[in-house]
């Protein structure tokens, strides 16, 4: 029986994408023509200095201006956006003289792009001078009354897929949180995925942004909020990452390995956008700001015992999705469900992603704080509720 139709799952929904996705093999050389949709003049934002060290940007400015598109270098960014960066490119961005015609090029991973998209909302939205007062769950909880800029997105990672969300993440380590900027309206209006981009991405970094694709990919398929055509796009992607993935990560330049996860990540990005997510999610920003844990990289540690975790209630969901990506196994639910955990889990092995958190640097006295800092709208998109009590012996069985 074809896996779609085993899950009752409510089918009322809304949907929501970019309104206009480009994909391929070499197509970055497209992006003045493309653009020109968007205005007369693109200011960028980038993520990454390997890509301003390999004359990317160089490149960006020079296809853009082949399509009498004038363009304007603003910043680059090296960490993940933290509250004065949105604040200060968004000061810059005001300083620039924001004009009709003007668009915003986020190009970079989830860090470029979710800077870029925090500030093509904080440039047109002033009733604060400051993304804090924006933010969920902290500060004054102002919304998007305005239009953001109109944004270009280029991701260069394959990983958060920020490319076709709807949020920017915004860390702030005193105080301590990270949390999300978000609005319907906060979706790129264009995004060009050249996979190509991603071959210079090191393997380590290759690894931890595709896993947490992969958790995206299944948090949102298994999440209380899931929805029919995420569930779909999931599938796929999760079929196309899983063997993709070791592909990318030990042969860097394997166009087969890049397409695949680029595609991937897209597909979670579109995924958790309408879907929501789940506890792996949850964690992993209080990994960061208290951990200084890459995001990637926390979620994928987080993973199996998030699977383990909601086994009791998604045994249906996990026989699907091993049923979908091993078509040829003849197995019984249970072994169904066993199958996908174990095979999460080799994963992460064979990539050297650590399986204990005192492996990354995680204390017993930073429990209380994790858990405290894990209760967002990612965690509310867990199958089944974690009580504070649950998860703190979750955090300490991984220590
Ligand atoms: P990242 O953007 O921080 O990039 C990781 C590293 O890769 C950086 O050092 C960067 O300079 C480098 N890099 C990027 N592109 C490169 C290239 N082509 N070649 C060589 N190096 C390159 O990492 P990420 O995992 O893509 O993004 C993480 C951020 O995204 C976190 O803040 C996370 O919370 C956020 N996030 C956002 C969403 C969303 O929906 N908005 C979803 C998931 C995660």
């Amino acid at each position: 029986m074809c896996p779609f139709f085993y899950r009752t799952i409510d089918m009322q929904y809304d949907f929501f994408s970019p309104q206009q996705i480009h994909f391929g093999w070499g197509r970055f050389a497209e992006v003045g023509q493309l653009a020109s949709s968007l205005g007369t003049r693109g200011l960028i934002i980038s993520g990454s200095r390997s890509l301003e060290a390999k004359g990317v940007l160089e490149e960006l400015q020079q296809f853009l201006s082949r399509a009498n598109i004038s363009s304007e270098f603003i910043h680059t960014i090296t960490n993940e956006p933290e509250v004065t960066d949105v604040d200060q490119v968004t000061q810059l961005l005001r300083d620039a003289g924001i004009r009709a015609g003007d668009f915003l090029i986020g190009i970079g991973g989830g860090s470029g792009i979710d800077l870029a998209k925090a500030c093509a909302a904080m440039v047109t939205n002033q009733e604060s001078d400051t993304v804090l007062d924006y933010l969920e769950g902290v500060g004054r909880g102002l919304k998007l009354t305005q239009t953001p800029l109109p944004l270009l997105a280029i991701p260069t990672t394959a990983g958060t897929g920020s490319e076709a969300t709807k949020n920017a993440v915004i860390s702030s380590y005193s105080p301590a949180f990270k949390k999300s900027l978000r609005a319907d309206q906060m979706i790129p209006n264009l995004v060009l995925c050249d996979p190509q981009l991603a071959c210079s991405v090191p393997p380590e970094v290759t690894a931890r942004t595709g896993m947490d694709a992969i958790t995206q990919l299944l948090e949102s398929y298994i999440s209380c909020r899931a929805q029919p055509i995420p569930q779909a796009l999931c599938l796929q992607g999760l079929k196309l990452a899983l063997p993709a993935i070791t592909e990318a990560v030990e042969n860097g330049t394997s166009r087969t390995g890049r397409e695949n996860m680029a595609h991937a990540s897209l597909l979670s990005g579109i995924a958790l956008a309408n879907s929501g997510l789940g506890m792996a999610h949850g964690v992993a920003p209080a990994l960061g700001i208290h951990c200084r844990i890459p995001h990637g990289l926390a979620c994928a540690v987080m993973l199996p015992a998030t699977l383990k975790t909601n086994l009791s209630v998604c045994q249906r969901e996990y026989a699907e999705i091993t049923r979908f990506i091993a078509p040829d196994l003849s197995l019984s639910e249970a072994e169904a469900d066993q199958y996908l955990i174990d095979r999460i889990q080799s994963l992460n092995d064979r990539l050297k992603i650590p399986r204990r958190l005192s492996d990354l640097g995680v204390t017993p006295s930073q429990i209380p704080d994790l858990v405290a800092s894990s209760r967002g709208n990612s965690m509310s998109g867990n199958p089944r509720e974690i009580s504070d009590t649950e998860l703190t012996q979750i955090l300490e069985d991984l220590l």
